[in-house]
């Protein structure tokens, strides 16, 4: 017997689940793309967020269902209307890596108020670091760790 409490036993199973098991694709546009491919884009890939790449295709920014929409609000045509004018942007993205567990990513959701996270790589670029988008991590990534911890335990 480990002497540990219940919670103590759940907190050690989700600190156990890592990003690099239940990461799921990132999907990702050119930052010239404009607000009308990244609807489009939206919709056909079915998710909630889309991580803008620049031209060395590293992280250059997000764009969430609330910026489309705000931009779709304005009076210019959303075909004009590149998404790097209306993305978050580096350096204020906030970003895990595979090695991270699925609970540190979670409270990152939580305290920034977002729905995906990106999963990337540190790359080299120029003298510069730069990040190269691998995977994505959404509240629904970490219900599916949630289920699966539960799962794992006998009734
Ligand atoms: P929505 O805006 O559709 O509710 P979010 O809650 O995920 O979706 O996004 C809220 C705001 O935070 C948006 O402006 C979005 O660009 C930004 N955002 C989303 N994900 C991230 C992230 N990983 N890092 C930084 N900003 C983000």
């Amino acid at each position: 017997y480990s002497g540990k409490s219940g919670p103590q036993l759940l907190g050690d199973l989700a600190r156990k689940k890592l990003v690099k098991d239940f990461k799921a694709l990132p999907v990702i546009i050119k930052e010239s793309s404009s607000v009308y491919d990244a609807v489009c884009t939206l919709f056909l890939e079915d998710v909630g967020t889309l991580y803008v790449s620049n031209d060395q295709g590293h992280l250059a920014g997000v764009v969430s269902r609330k910026d489309l929409l705000r931009a779709m609000l304005g009076k210019q045509k959303i075909e004009d209307i590149p998404v790097n004018i209306i993305m978050s942007r580096m350096p204020n993205i906030v970003v895990c890596f595979l090695e991270d567990s699925i609970y540190e990513v979670a409270k990152k959701l939580i305290n920034n108020q977002i729905d995906s996270i990106p999963v990337v790589r540190e790359v080299k670029a120029g003298d510069r670091q730069a990040y190269e988008i691998i995977g994505r991590v959404t509240k629904t990534t970490v219900t599916k760790a949630f289920v699966e911890i539960a799962g794992d335990q006998p009734v």
